[in-house]
């Protein structure tokens, strides 16, 4: 995952949408991953800061809510946490596993100053 390109993304989202209803700036931010998205949150809101600069969202704070892993086995059906997309299912043994929860990566909400 490249962290930069996510948060210049971000940026230009929340960006558009400040503008779209008249806001100068961007407050906070409200981003959802899950922990299978293969996002470093440390060097997300690190690149964050540093794309944000000279845009409707510099100082804009980014919350960033975690969501866990879930997997469910193709073969018996049993649903359990996932903290890998290449996992085992605990009941069968079985690899077909499908993550049915955990590569979330998008925006929630974001606040706008007016
Ligand atoms: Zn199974």
């Amino acid at each position: 995952m490249h962290e930069m390109s996510l948060a210049v993304n971000i940026v230009e989202l929340v960006s558009t949408k400040a503008k779209a209803v008249g806001g100068q700036r961007v407050t906070s931010v409200e981003l959802e991953a899950g922990k299978l998205s293969g996002v470093m949150i440390e060097a997300l809101l690190f690149c964050f800061e540093a794309a944000s600069r000279d845009t409707p969202a510099e100082g804009a704070r980014l919350e960033i809510r975690e969501v866990e892993g879930c997997g469910r086995c193709l073969d018996c059906g049993h649903s359990f946490a996932l903290d890998s997309l290449l996992a085992q299912c605990p009941q069968c043994g079985g690899y077909a596993v499908d993550a049915v929860q955990g590569r979330e990566l998008k925006v929630l909400s974001l606040t706008v100053d007016e």
